[in-house]
Parts: structure tokens; sequence; C-alpha cells
């Protein structure tokens, strides 16, 4: 579904992505595990078009997309929820994820859509007229989640839905990241917390400074010494 081949990206002089490749195949879940700095996050910038590839390709479904403008990218249906989740805190819960729908033509099937997130997402619906600033952490990053799925995207990027979250929290997340998949949805999970991250996807990719240096079916990089002793805290 989605292809990036030797991608390149800058932020002046520091070299940032250094030929990623990579693909994502549809229906699955993949994920970019690595440390702070190893350039995930960039990555999922460049594939949503908020940051310019130097060189190389991206394309989704057969597609060029890095020449084409974040609101394209979105309107192709490939939408980030990014890391800091970035809700808007003096809108109500409902009001937030009204603001994810609000590209659909569809406008009649929008309710239809929240009513159904409310169902995965029912501490939301409970909170529904609270000003989304005042959500926990984790509640927040349902928000955030369950925004980008208003707008019904066909390619999900997250960006360290875990971040800063209690591990049970952080299993609740997970779960309801598996539930979205169960229903087609095409999932690009980056994740610090590789054990989590690679026991919910299908592949994974480890970046360092900038580069894959290795990639393999995810429940075979949970048996990898190397990502063992560097990201399981294990060897
Ligand atoms: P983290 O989990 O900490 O977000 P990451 O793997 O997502 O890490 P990136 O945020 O993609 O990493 O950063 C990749 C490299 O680019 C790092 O060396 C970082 O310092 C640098 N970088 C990121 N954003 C900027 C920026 N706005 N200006 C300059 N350098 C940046």
């Amino acid at each position: 579904m989605l292809t990036l081949e030797t991608v390149h990206s800058h932020y002046g002089q520091i070299h940032a992505l250094k030929g990623i490749s990579l693909s994502v195949q549809a229906g699955n879940i993949c994920c970019l595990i690595g440390a702070n700095g190893a350039g995930k996050s960039t990555t999922l910038m460049c594939i949503s078009g908020i940051k310019d590839i130097s060189s190389g390709n991206i394309e989704f479904e057969g597609r060029t997309i890095h020449t084409l403008s974040p609101e394209k990218i979105v309107g192709l249906g490939i939408v980030q929820v990014p890391e800091g989740r970035r809700i808007f805190p003096y809108l109500t819960v409902q009001e937030n994820l009204m603001m994810g729908a609000y590209r659909r033509a569809d406008k009649a099937k929008v309710y239809e859509t929240l009513e159904k997130y409310f169902e995965i997402f029912p501490i939301l619906k409970e909170r529904n007229k609270q000003m989304g600033g005042t959500l926990s952490g984790g509640e927040q990053q349902m928000l955030a989640i369950a925004r980008a799925l208003m707008g019904g995207p066909r390619l999900l990027l997250l960006d360290e839905p875990s971040l800063g979250l209690a591990p049970l929290v952080v299993e609740n997340i997970m779960n309801i990241i598996r539930q979205i998949k169960s229903e087609g949805l095409t999932i690009l999970l980056v994740e610090q917390n590789a054990q989590a991250a690679l026991e919910l996807a299908d592949y994974g990719y480890v970046i360092e400074t900038g580069e894959v240096v290795l990639e393999d079916a995810a429940a075979d990089l949970l048996q990898n010494a190397r990502v063992k002793e560097a990201y399981l805290g294990e060897g």
C-alpha cells in the first residue's frame, strides 16, 4: 500500500533520514522502532507531506505522493496522529471529534461514525461535553486516535501513542489499535515501546540514526538477539 524508497531528509545541516526504504502491506500493522532521535517521527512527517524529502520516492497505492501537499495527502486517506496528541484543549470532546471529519463529503454519515467510535471508545462518550484539555493523558490519546478515525482514513500513521502513559493505559490503547486493525485499517505505528509495538504489529523496522538497520516479521524481531539487547532490555 505504501512504499518508501531511499528517502533522505534534512533539517538544515542535519541529515535526519539517510536513505530509508520500507513498505507497508494493506491490512497490516507495521511498526518502526528505535531510540530517541532515530528519525521515526521525521519518517511519518515525510509520508504525510509535513516535511520535505531531499531525495527518494514515496508511493501510496502506486501513486507518487511526496510531491503532493499535506492536504492532498490527507485527501488520499493518509491521516497522522501526531506525537503529543495535539488535541484542541478548549474544544469539547465531541467538537474535537467533529474536527476530524471536516473534510468529509458525506456529512449525513458523520454522526453514524461518531456513534461507532463512541462504542469503541466509551470513555469519550462519557466525557463528550468535557473540554479536551481536561482529559487524562490516556484519554487524550484515545481522543487523538478517534479524531483521526472520524476522517475515514485508509492508512493511519500513529506517532508514539504510548508516550508518557501508565502500563495499563498502554495496554488499553494497544487493544484499541488491534480492534481498529480488525476492521480493515492499515496502520504504520512509531514506538519507543518496542515490546508493545512488536507484540501488536505484523512487521517491523528498526531505525538507528536515520537508517533501517533491521527488518523482519514482528514475531521474529521479538526473538532477535540484537533487538532483545538494545530495545527490550534483555540479553
Ligand atoms: P523521538 O522519539 O525523540 O521523536 P525520532 O526517532 O522520532 O525521535 P526525529 O524526531 O525524527 O526522531 O529526529 C531525527 C533527527 O532529526 C534527530 O537528530 C533530531 O534531533 C533531528 N530533528 C528533528 N526535528 C528537528 C528540527 N525541527 N530541527 C532540527 N533538527 C531536528
